[in-house]
C-alpha cells in the first residue's frame, strides 16, 4: 500500500493533542503521531517483532556508513517512525476539526484541595474547551516505499476498543474511524512467532478492553448529581468551599451533554483509585493510577520536599519522613487504566469505554486476578452508586476482552478484537 491514504475520523469524546502550555488551539501532529508509535510497538511486541524502548540507551540509530540496510539496523518501530538519522517513512496532515466549547476550561474537581504558594487550589481535571470534536480528516503521505497498513490496524483498534491520542486517561480521544479497512497481511512480515509474555514496555497481549452502555433517564437533570459534575454545576466543593480554578460551569456542561459529552471519567477514576478496596501494595497503585508529580521511594506519596540540610542532593518526605537521595525521587507515572468520557449512540443510550495496560511482567504481581477482580467491580453496584448517585443508573458491561498471562497469541487475540461489531 504505497498510495497516499486519506482517513475521516469522527470524534466521539473530544480529541486532544497538546500544544503549547495547556492549550490545544489545533490538532498537533506531533501528539498524534506519538500516540500512534506507541499503539504499533505495543502491536509489534506483541506479535513477535522488536521494538525498542526509545527512552532508552539500546534505542536505534541509523548509520548509513555500516553495511547492514536500514531495516537490519532498526527495529521496526523505528523503521516506520524514524529515529536518530533515518527519517519518519510518511507525513500526516490532519484537519483541525472545531473546539468543543466557546470558551474557557471547565475543572470537575477530585474533592482534593492543594496548598500552594498562591493559596488554596481545587485538585480535578480539565475539559479543555479547546480539545478537538467533529469530523477530522488524517492525510497520511507515504514517503518512499512505506507500507501504511499498520496505521489502519492501529485506528482500527482504536476506534473500537480504546482511544487516541495522549490523555486517555482523562476521557479524550474515542474516535469512530470511517470506512477503514484493515488488512492484517503486514503482520507477516514479523517474526510471526508468539514469544512471552514478560515484557516490561507495552505489549498489546497486556491490554485489556471493557465497555459499557446505560440508558439515559427520563429527568433531563439527571447527570447534575454525578459525583464531581454536580460540584462542577455548583462551583462549590462539598464544604460549600470554592478554591480557584473552580467555577460554576452549569450552562456549559448542559451544552456538552446536549453535544452527546459527558465528563465522566473522572469520576471513575476517583472511585477506582480512592474508593476501591484493590488490595495493591503502594507500588503496585503507583504504577497502575500514575501520578502527575514525583512520589517518595518509600511510601509512593507525593509532597516530597528538599532536605532541609543537604537540599542540593537530599530529598524529605513529609509524609513518612525518610530522607532519600534526589535521583531515588520516583518520577511522574501516567497512568496505566484509561477511562473515557461517556458519548451518546442513539437518543437513548449512552456508551463509555476503560481499558488499559497491565503487564504479566512487573505490577501488579498477580496480574489475571487483579483484572478480574477489576471486571467484577466494574459489574458491582458500589461504583455506580457512587458515580451516579440517586438516579440508579447501572451501566451494563457489554464487552470484557483480556488474555491471560499463561495465552501468548496475539494474532488470535488481535482478530478478537478486530472481529464483530462495527465499532
Ligand atoms: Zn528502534
Ligand atoms: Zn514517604
Amino acid at each position: 500500500m504505497n498510495q497516499p491514504l486519506q482517513i475521516t475520523l469522527k470524534t466521539l469524546t473530544p480529541l486532544w493533542t497538546g500544544g503549547v502550555g495547556q492549550t490545544c488551539d489545533r490538532l498537533h501532529e506531533t501528539g498524534l503521531i506519538g500516540s500512534l508509535r506507541w499503539w504499533y510497538e505495543a502491536l509489534v511486541r506483541g506479535l513477535g517483532g522488536y521494538a525498542c524502548d526509545p527512552t532508552s540507551e539500546k534505542r536505534c540509530e541509523y548509520d548509513p556508513k555500516k553495511p547492514d540496510p536500514p531495516e537490519k539496523q532498526l527495529c521496526a518501530a523505528c523503521y516506520l517512525f524514524g529515529c536518530t538519522g533515518w527519517a519518519r517513512k510518511f507525513r500526516l496532515r490532519v484537519s483541525n476539526g472545531q473546539s468543543l466549547l466557546p470558551e474557557r476550561n471547565i475543572l470537575i474537581p477530585s474533592g482534593r484541595k492543594h496548598q500552594t504558594k498562591k493559596g488554596e487550589r481545587a485538585g480535578g481535571w480539565f475539559v479543555f474547551n479547546e480539545s478537538r470534536i467533529g469530523e477530522i480528516v488524517l492525510d497520511l503521505i507515504p514517503l518512499r516505499d512505506a507500507n501504511l497498513e499498520p496505521i489502519c490496524t492501529i485506528l482500527a483498534l482504536i476506534s473500537r476498543h480504546a482511544s487516541l491520542g495522549p490523555k486517555g486517561a482523562s476521557g479524550y480521544g474515542v474516535i469512530q474511524a470511517k470506512d477503514i479497512v484493515s488488512d492484517l497481511a503486514w503482520l507477516q512480515r514479523l517474526d510471526g512467532q508468539s514469544p512471552q509474555r514478560n515484557q516490561t514496555l507495552p505489549d498489546f497481549r497486556d491490554f485489556f478492553f471493557a465497555r459499557f452502555q446505560f440508558s439515559e433517564p427520563k429527568n433531563r437533570e439527571w447527570w447534575q448529581t454525578i459525583n464531581g459534575i454536580r460540584q462542577a454545576v455548583n462551583g462549590q466543593l462539598e464544604d460549600g468551599s470554592s478554591p480557584s480554578p473552580l467555577q460554576q460551569s452549569k450552562e456549559k456542561l448542559e451544552q456538552l451533554v446536549n453535544q452527546g459529552v459527558l465528563p465522566l471519567a473522572p469520576t471513575i477514576r476517583n472511585w477506582l483509585r480512592y474508593e476501591w478496596k484493590h488490595k495493591l501494595d503502594s507500588a503496585a497503585t503507583h504504577f497502575v493510577f500514575g501520578e502527575a508529580q514525583g512520589v517518595c521511594p518509600k511510601c509512593y506519596q507525593p509532597g516530597i520536599k528538599p532536605d532541609k540540610k543537604d537540599p542540593d542532593k537530599k530529598k524529605w518526605c513529609p509524609n513518612c519522613r525518610f530522607i532519600f537521595d534526589k535521583d531515588k525521587e520516583i518520577p511522574a507515572t501516567a497512568s496505566k487504566l484509561q477511562v473515557s468520557y461517556a458519548y451518546r449512540i442513539n437518543n437513548q443510550q449512552w456508551e463509555f469505554r476503560i481499558w488499559g495496560w497491565i503487564p504479566c511482567a512487573g505490577h501488579p504481581k498477580e496480574r489475571d486476578a487483579f483484572l478480574t477482580q477489576l471486571q467484577s467491580a466494574l459489574q458491582g453496584d458500589s461504583i455506580w452508586k457512587f458515580v451516579f448517585r440517586q438516579n440508579n443508573i447501572t451501566p451494563h458491561m457489554n464487552e470484557w476482552h483480556m488474555l491471560s498471562c499463561d495465552q501468548a497469541n496475539g494474532q488470535a487475540y488481535l482478530s478478537d478484537l478486530l472481529s464483530g461489531g462495527n465499532k
